[in-house]
Formats: C-alpha cells, sequence, structure tokens
C-alpha cells in the first residue's frame, strides 16, 4: 500500500501568520491535504478530494454556485486545474477511472469538490453527514458549507452509521464496502454532524487524516493546544457542536500523545504538516 499527499487545493486568507502561523505577508497559506492510496487489490483509494476541475471551470454559476462568492472571499481560494485531484493523478500516470473509491472526511465544499471528477468511483461517507449536507441548509454557514451542485452528480453512494469496532477508544467503521480493512472511518463530530477521520494501517503503522478535527499543527503533539486566531476563529465560525468538536479535538491530541509511535495524525489544511508529509518526514 503506498500512499501519496496531495494538495488539491490552496487557500490564502488575509491575516497571513494569523492563520497560518509563518507567513511574512498579508496573506496566509492553507492547503487541502488529501490523500491517495494505491491499494493492491482495490485500486486507488482518494481520501478527500479538495476543489474540482468544475469549481475551477465555474465556482460561482448561478443559480447553485459550487462555491459561495462568500466562502471565496473569505478564504481567498486559489481555483488551479493543475491542483485538482484529477490532473495530479495523471500526473503521476493514473487515469480517474483507476479511483475506484473516495472516502470523505465530510462533505464540505472544500473537500467535496473533486468528487464528480471520478464519476466511476464509490463514495463512502458517514449517513449523518450525507443527510445534513443534502438536506435543509437553513442559516449563513449550512447555506455556503454544503453545496449540493458539487455532488449532485454521485451516484455511486455508500452510507454507513456512527457503531462499529473499537480502535484506541474510538468507534470505528472497518467493514467499508469493497475496500481492505485497513481502511477505516472514525466518527469524529462537532465540525459538521457527520465528520470523520480516516484511518489507514500501514506497515509502519497507523495514519490518521482527522480531517478538520483540529486545523493547526500545534493542536496535536502537545498536551496544550495552541492555534493561530484566524483558525480559532474560523473552527468556530464553522462548528455544528462546539462541546463535540472540543470533546474530539482533545481525544485526537491524546491519541496523538500517548500512541505517538503507533499512530501519526495530520489534518486537512495545516500547510506544514502537508509538507513535511509529502516530504516523508514523521509528524
Ligand atoms: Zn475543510
Amino acid at each position: 500500500m503506498k500512499i501519496h499527499h496531495l494538495n488539491c487545493g490552496t487557500d490564502c486568507p488575509l491575516g497571513g501568520a494569523l492563520f497560518d502561523g509563518r507567513s511574512i505577508g498579508l496573506t496566509g497559506r492553507l492547503v487541502c491535504h488529501c490523500l491517495l492510496i494505491e491499494t493492491d487489490a482495490h485500486g486507488l483509494v482518494l481520501v478527500d478530494t479538495g476543489y474540482g476541475l468544475r469549481d475551477v471551470d465555474h465556482p460561482h454559476r448561478q443559480p447553485n454556485p459550487r462555491i459561495t462568492c462568500a466562502m471565496r472571499a473569505m478564504l481567498n481560494i486559489k481555483l488551479r486545474a493543475q491542483d485538482t485531484a484529477i490532473r495530479q493523478i495523471e500526473a503521476l500516470g493514473f487515469r480517474a477511472g483507476d479511483v475506484r473509491h473516495i472516502v470523505l472526511t465530510h462533505l464540505d465544499f472544500d473537500h467535496a469538490g473533486g468528487l464528480e471528477d471520478f464519476p466511476q468511483a464509490m463514495v463512502h461517507v458517514l449517513e449523518k453527514e450525507w443527510s445534513a449536507a443534502t438536506g435543509p441548509r437553513p442559516g449563513f454557514v449550512l447555506r455556503n458549507r454544503y453545496r449540493p451542485s458539487q455532488f449532485d452528480d454521485v451516484r455511486n453512494w455508500r452510507r454507513y452509521g456512527s457503531l462499529g469496532e473499537a480502535w484506541f477508544g474510538f468507534d470505528a467503521v472497518r467493514d467499508l464496502e469493497g475496500l481492505p480493512p485497513e481502511i477505516l472511518l472514525v466518527p469524529l463530530p462537532g465540525h459538521t454532524w457527520g465528520h470523520a477521520g480516516v484511518a489507514i494501517q500501514r506497515p509502519e503503522g497507523w495514519l490518521l487524516h482527522a480531517g478538520d478535527a483540529y486545523f493547526y499543527r500545534e493542536e496535536v503533539r502537545r498536551p496544550k493546544r495552541r492555534c493561530t486566531p484566524g483558525l480559532r476563529g474560523y473552527q468556530t465560525m464553522m462548528e455544528v457542536s462546539r462541546e463535540q468538536r472540543l470533546a474530539n479535538q482533545q481525544r485526537v491530541r491524546d491519541l496523538s500523545i500517548a500512541h505517538r509511535r503507533d499512530v501519526r495524525v495530520l489534518c486537512a489544511h495545516d500547510p506544514v504538516e502537508f509538507e513535511r508529509a509529502a516530504a516523508g518526514v514523521l509528524l
């Protein structure tokens, strides 16, 4: 099983280091950290999709923009075809049809944008997330975060309840249809109701893609959480349950400390984690 780290979207919010903790200029740089897994017998598996080709081509087409102007402006989203998962996968020598499965942490616009670039893939997500994203969406946050125009062409959903077997003290869903037992969905609600991490068992230990359970590298691997004000504010704005979000973030932090050698943890948007992971440096 080989894992590629792909950045499938770049956001450059005004505020610079107030978001990413390191930029010198006025704008910061956040990534959309996706994983491409080459499995032995199950084809390619993509974890999250970032922004897709249709987002690049027509992000704001009315009446149902794929990305709202409010989010585009707030995050200063850069949309480039070469950043999409499909173009990066092609550059690795594969084709769209080789991606047989997509496992989603959640359905926010910055994670689901590339789904329709892989029409043959089976899309795995928690039932609660699918319901929240496809049901009524009252209010600013729900209307802006879930953009059904990004996934209304997806036909091949596989949806799961949140209960399963124990995994390092978490509940995890292991029997994902068509996927090997080394790939698990780990429910981590709070950012959204059906938010989940994706755990992957490698020979050298587990990798947990924690999605948006945390946003900043210093929120884990250390007992006392540290987060930039920009990302603290964004997480608060986007949360559906503060209590569940903070509790699950604490559990991920505890895991990252107590099982540091057995489980490497990464999140979707931290650029430093992405650079280290892509360079093969341990997180
Ligand atoms: Zn996100």
